[in-house]
């Protein structure tokens, strides 16, 4: 299968979020629907394993190993994008496997993913050189991709969403961050200044964890970014009522899907930052990114 011209990235509308509580606030947002490009490799895990699948493509791996959480959108949709792309999958996967499989595993079996629960402690070596050794002699076939997509591959990927709005004159991007690599991979390409918000607990983590991976993944910043990391509502994968009265509320209201993990904390810190805070200057055109990931919300039910 022609790995390039399948993974020629699908169009991705911009809209306009039209919700009354933004009124008379002088700012405009608009949101890029990376969630609508395929129902299962949806968001940026699409962008984040292009070039991995190509690169594992180009050294003739025949299949695809990597690590993650048991609701992992990036295992999620690793395992389909392998299905369609004709390569095996494994997946490790932080600690023991929940019996029966939780829904995102269970998708992930399906699509042909080998699971491996993987004990806390050893999974803590996920980025370890010699561990990596370890696995790649017990699977010599596979193409070894960090947790979350997080390479130069996968910001590279990134970057590539920088086409679907820069003809349009935005004056800020904002987006969700995990690993910050897809703020990485646009940052490198990006004119717009970014704002990137922290969904892990932890005083200016991510910045740190950002300006690492630029040293790591050889590529350097061409805007002005920044993170905000005040609502993480406690920390990874955490919520609160009032987090989830909101997004269903801006889903209501906006018709638009959220997931509680990565784009509902963002739009509820960025609508805050809007309607409270009075934090960005009038007339200001700002472009948000959808994460996509939305299997992620049926660990809320
Ligand atoms: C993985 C993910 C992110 C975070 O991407 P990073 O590059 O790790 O910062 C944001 N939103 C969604 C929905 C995701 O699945």
């Amino acid at each position: 299968m022609q790995l390039n011209s399948e993974f020629s990235t699908p169009d991705i509308p911009v809209q306009k979020i039209a919700d009354p509580l933004l009124e008379g606030t002088g700012v405009s947002l608009s949101i890029l629907r990376t969630d609508l490009i395929h129902p299962v490799v949806s968001g940026n895990k699409w962008f984040k394993l292009k070039y991995n699948l190509i690169k594992a493509r180009e050294q003739g791996k025949s299949s695809l190993l990597s690590f993650g959480g048991p609701w992992s959108n990036h295992l999620h949709a690793l395992a389909e994008a392998g299905r369609l792309f004709d390569f095996k999958t494994i997946g490790l996967v932080r600690g023991e496997l929940p019996a029966p499989l939780n829904s995102c595993l269970a998708d992930a079996q399906k699509a042909g993913m080998l699971l491996e629960g993987i004990d806390r402690s050893i999974y803590r070596e996920k980025d370890n050189e010699e561990y990596l050794q370890v696995l790649q002699q017990r699977f010599p076939d596979a193409c070894l991709i960090p947790e979350g997509g997080a390479n130069r591959e996968g910001a590279t990927g990134c970057a590539e969403l920088t086409q679907f709005y820069d003809e349009q004159h935005f004056d800020l991007v904002c987006m969700a961050c995990g690993t910050g690599t897809m703020l990485t991979g646009l940052a490198s390409v990006s004119a717009i200044p970014l704002l990137g918000f922290q969904v892990l607990k932890g005083n200016n983590y991510l910045g740190r964890q950002v300006s690492n991976n630029f040293l790591n993944f050889g590529l350097t910043s061409h805007c002005d970014w920044s993170i905000n990391d005040s609502f993480h509502f406690g920390g990874y994968a955490k919520t609160t009522e009032e987090l989830m009265g909101f997004i269903k509320r801006f889903e209501e209201v906006n018709n638009i899907p959220l997931e509680p993990v990565y784009s509902g904390k963002m739009l509820y810190g960025l609508y805050e930052l809007i309607t409270k805070r009075d934090f960005f200057p009038q007339n200001w055109r700002i472009i948000i990114i959808h994460g996509g990931g939305l299997q992620g919300s049926r660990g809320f039910l």
